[in-house]
């Protein structure tokens, strides 16, 4: 997601919006609020995957959720901005769906029709910058252009921001650079893990791991879960591996290499399993129902019948 864009186009946003008269000129929320819109799917999400509320990570990015609370957002906006109940509504509509777009262009993981429509949006799309000075650029030339040309038209300019509203608006954006940052950092440590684990290094890579999940991490819960499954599994701890294997496939049953993994895990250390939906059989029936076109599937299922012999043998 572009974190400075988004404060670029919230503040275009509060520039180039009417007041409604001249006696009422924006009050000093105005533009702070209008910011805050512009991140709040991603403020929501935040919040949702620190108490691990799931439904209202994915309620925050979609579309159909958007425009009702926008609409009750858009009411409260115009209070505080002076602004017609029909132009908030408009803008704070407007900056929710805008956000769940913008993302869109930089991220291919999304769902923005959620509940109704389940399957990601967007082909790997990497159409925006993802780096700070990137979007500063980018963003910063749109702020400028789009303020020059709106603001010409208003016959009342929003008023001048307080000392107050600077003050939140700035520590929005270095909220925001901080949050940008710490990103990248989380991302270079799940990078570093990956390596890690392909050069057999696996307490490093579950040190790594930890690090790179640490809030605001980008990493895939579930892609955790795997490497921390692969790295435990070599390390003898099978119990440890079990419970990461599950929560892998879990997240992602339709990945070919969790189900082969974990069927090769399963066939080497735990059976029987009082869980029917993860026991071999049930991995393997998966493997030959939706994965006998891949590559590696003869392979994967004459390992892990070998395995199992071995096992049998006394
Ligand atoms: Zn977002």
């Amino acid at each position: 997601m572009p974190v400075l864009g988004h404060a670029f186009v919230g503040l275009a946003t509060a520039a180039c919006v009417q007041p409604l008269d001249d006696k009422r000129r924006a009050t000093a929320l105005w533009v702070p609020s209008v910011v805050l819109l512009a991140y709040l799917p991603d403020i929501v999400s935040q919040l949702a995957s620190t108490t691990g509320f799931v439904s209202a990570r994915m309620a925050s990015h979609s579309v159909i959720f958007a425009i009702p609370y926008g609409v009750l957002l858009g009411v409260a906006l115009a209070r505080l901005g002076t602004v017609q109940w029909t132009v908030g509504i408009v803008v704070a509509v407007v900056s929710v769906v805008g956000h769940i777009l913008l993302d869109l262009l930089v991220a291919s993981d999304r769902i923005p029709l959620w509940p109704i429509v389940l399957e990601p949006l967007g082909g790997g799309w990497a159409m925006l910058p993802r780096n700070g000075v990137g979007e500063i650029l980018i963003f910063g030339f749109g702020y400028v252009v789009a303020v020059s040309i709106v603001r010409r038209r208003l016959t009342v300019l929003p008023g001048t921001v307080s000392r107050a509203g600077l003050g939140i608006v700035v520590c929005l954006f270095v909220a925001a650079g901080g949050t940008h940052w710490l990103r990248s950092v989380r991302f270079a440590a799940f990078v570093s893990a990956k390596e890690s684990l392909a050069i057999g290094q696996h307490e490093t890579a579950l040190t790594q791991l930890d690090a790179a999940m640490l809030w605001p991490s980008i990493n895939k819960e579930s892609r955790a879960d795997y490497m921390k499954a692969e790295a435990n599994r070599q390390l003898g701890n099978t119990e440890i591996a079990e419970l990461h294997y599950a929560r892998a496939y879990a997240a992602e049953p339709d990945d070919f290499w969790i189900v082969a993994d974990y069927a090769l895990f399963r066939a080497t250390h735990l059976e029987p399993c009082n869980d029917a939906s993860s026991s071999l059989e049930t991995l393997v029936d998966k493997l030959n129902r939706h994965f006998s076109h891949h590559p590696r599937f003869k392979d994967v299922l004459r390992k892990i019948d070998t395995r199992r012999n071995a096992r049998s043998i006394p």
